[in-house]
């Protein structure tokens, strides 16, 4: 009979096949939070007293990062808030925000909600519905990383700590070395170091986990959370990387783990090797239009904006 290893109880609900663990409820639960925060420890991803902002959409990774800082909140090591980004996808984040609101008001946390509409007026479903050459991801990435920083500063964040996991994580490795896009390579790691006093530094708590483990997290944890996945997910090369990966797994499960120890090894040598050639790195100005930091005239989100009023 399967009984789990650490404990012995006969129920367990995780077999690991990378590491050959099984787990009870109650030890997965332990050991996932312990793995976490030991992680954020080994990384030095928060220091006492840093106020947190946790991009908190309401789906399975951010609601598992939230839970586990919490537990740093409540022994008053570090201050906490939550910030959920309304896109404008109809039928799909209206429960996520909700669901957000919940969780930060069920721990007493100050929550804030912005939209793409009020300070791009415009919503993704009305880009999308343009005859615009790019993806619906690349729009949403831009506008919001460019919200949540001018939400950190506004909140007085010295850290943004996102849900990014281990699937992510692989994911963004695989993608920017097949696109060969090597700066985008050096900035993945488990913290950022921005290069302005005007961006916050990001914090990737479960940077180790796999997404399966997340999920079985906050069903253990009995966490609601948005389950649906974005109506213009399957638009993107990153859910193409994503299932090569998923496939791959099924014979070689340490396969996530190697790729990021593999490039963990190799980032040093890369940044020293290529950081100097971009421009982007040494000097960041700051956009004309909206004073973020930038490395021309306008930053992203503003040519953004401004190549879809001429659309
Ligand atoms: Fe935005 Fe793409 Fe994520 Fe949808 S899948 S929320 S469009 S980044
Ligand atoms: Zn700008």
């Amino acid at each position: 009979m399967k009984t789990c290893t650490k404990c012995g109880a006969l129920e367990i609900i995780i077999e690991k096949k990378h590491s050959g663990q099984r787990l009870c409820h109650e030890c997965f639960i332990q050991g996932t939070q312990e793995k976490v925060l030991k992680d954020i420890r080994k990384y030095k991803l928060v220091d006492k007293g840093d106020k947190v902002l946790v991009a908190l959409s309401g789906g399975k990774d951010s609601v598992m990062v939230l839970d586990i800082l919490n537990s740093l909140y409540e022994r008053n090591i570090i201050d906490l808030a939550a910030v959920t980004i309304d896109e404008g996808i109809k039928g799909y984040r209206h429960d996520g925000v909700r669901i957000a609101a919940d969780h930060a008001n069920r721990l007493g946390i100050e929550h804030r909600v912005v939209t793409f509409e009020e300070h791009f007026d415009t919503t993704l479903d009305d880009i999308m519905a343009l005859p615009s050459q790019r993806g619906a991801c690349t729009y949403c990435g831009v506008f919001r990383r460019w919200i949540l920083n001018r939400a950190a500063r506004d909140m007085g964040a010295s850290k943004i700590a996102t849900g990014h996991n281990l699937d992510d994580e692989t994911q963004a490795i695989l993608m920017n070395y097949l696109e060969g896009n090597i700066e985008n390579l050096t900035r993945i790691g488990a913290k950022s170091h921005p290069h302005s006093d005007k961006f916050t530094v990001k914090i990737k708590p479960l940077r180790e986990i796999p997404e399966r483990e997340v999920a079985l997290y906050v069903v253990a944890r009995d966490l609601e959370v948005h389950f649906a996945g974005c109506p213009y997910s399957h638009d993107s090369f990153r859910s193409e990387i994503g299932e090569f990966i998923k496939h791959l797994s099924k014979d070689h499960p340490t396969i996530m783990y190697s790729t990021l120890r593999g490039f963990d090894k190799m980032k040093p040598a890369l940044k020293k090797e290529f950081s100097k050639n971009f421009s982007r790195e040494a000097s960041l100005g700051e956009c004309t239009k909206c004073g973020e930091p930038a490395a021309h005239d306008l930053c992203r989100a503003c040519v953004f904006c401004k190549e879809l009023k001429e659309l």
